[in-house]
């Protein structure tokens, strides 16, 4: 199964994927869009997570970072004067150093993020979306900022005029992306913010062509009028999209098979009437792994279905 992911409600759900499907069969196609170099390195922060995750190093409270991380180099760069444009862990550090070292070598982003898999033991395939540089960049009353730099620096607090992923129509799919892509049939969309996380991805130029071939089931970030977490609210209505599970499915539909709601929306499914998906309810409030687990069982059995029908 391939999984589009950013880097907070997919690798909650990956979390009990893991334990239902065999680690090698779970193929995780991961945003980009968020990258950015940090005091000379590149960071890749929802592909970062994806490979704490599987290393079962990620720091479950936060769904950044590696547990019991320090900050010292952090700490002592901003006691000399230099402010970081994120707050980056020591050892977190570690894997952005070998990672730039591995592209300043001439390694692509793919070839960099598979020697680092294979380092830490990870069997999954973890798939960079595209060796192309693309950034989600946020428009705002004082102008253009980078999505880190209004999501982290700014809090999320300046007006969102526009979001855009720039780069994207220049981007290719990665090789190592297609191959899978063209071994699978079953593509699996997380709930993950779709404009910042899962939009980069679908938007990479043939990708909605791939995805209409494709058996696809996506799981509503959004429960009720709200995200989870983070700014996927303000920025579907910046894109003039209704902050919805309605919403969510009207953005994805046209390669849409399943859709899964959580069950507080139940009460909505008429909305969905007119949709050409089967929209299916179920707790995707992912508190504990144990509902990760039970949401993944039922995707399975989504999946079966689509497949004999
Ligand atoms: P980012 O890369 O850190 O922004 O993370 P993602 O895009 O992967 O995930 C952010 C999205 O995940 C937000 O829109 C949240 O609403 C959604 N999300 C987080 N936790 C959960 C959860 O437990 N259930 C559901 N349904 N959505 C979640």
């Amino acid at each position: 199964m391939i999984i589009f992911s950013g880097g907070t409600g997919t690798p909650k759900l990956l979390n009990g994927l893991r334990k239902v499907i065999p680690e090698q069969d779970i193929t995780v196609v991961v945003n980009t869009a968020e990258d950015l170099w940090v005091s000379g390195n590149l960071v890749t922060p929802d592909i970062d997570t994806v490979l704490y995750l599987f290393s079962d190093r990620i720091d479950l409270k936060k769904w950044w970072g590696i547990e019991g991380d320090t900050f010292r180099t952090h700490e002592t760069m901003k006691s000399l004067g230099h402010r970081e444009r994120m707050m980056l862990g020591d050892l977190d550090r570690a894997t952005h150093i070998m990672r730039s070292d591995y592209l300043r070598d001439g390694h692509t982003l793919s070839e960099a993020i598979m020697m680092l898999s294979e380092s830490m033991g990870i069997k999954a395939k973890i798939l960079p979306m595209s060796d192309d540089p693309v950034s989600t960049t946020i428009v705002t009353p004082s102008g253009k900022r980078h999505f880190q730099d209004f999501w982290i620096g700014k809090r999320g607090e300046p007006e969102v005029l526009d979001v855009f992923q720039e780069g994207i129509n220049r981007a290719s799919i990665s090789p190592a992306v297609l191959r899978a892509l063209e071994n699978d049939d079953k593509v699996l969309i997380g709930p993950s913010n779709p404009i910042t996380s899962i939009g980069p991805i679908a938007g990479l130029p043939g990708m909605v062509d791939i995805l209409r071939k494709k058996k696809v089931i996506a799981v509503s970030p959004i429960i009720g009028k709200e995200p989870v977490s983070g700014p996927a609210g303000k920025l579907m209505h910046a894109r003039g999209i209704d902050v919805s599970s309605a919403g969510v499915a009207s953005y994805y539909g046209e390669f849409l098979d399943t859709f899964i709601i959580d069950e507080q929306d139940t009460a909505d499914a008429a909305v969905f009437e007119n949709m050409a998906c089967k929209v299916v309810s179920a707790d995707t409030m992912m508190k504990s792994v144990d509902i990760s687990v039970d949401l993944s069982k039922l995707i399975l059995r989504e999946f079966n279905q689509i497949c004999l029908s």
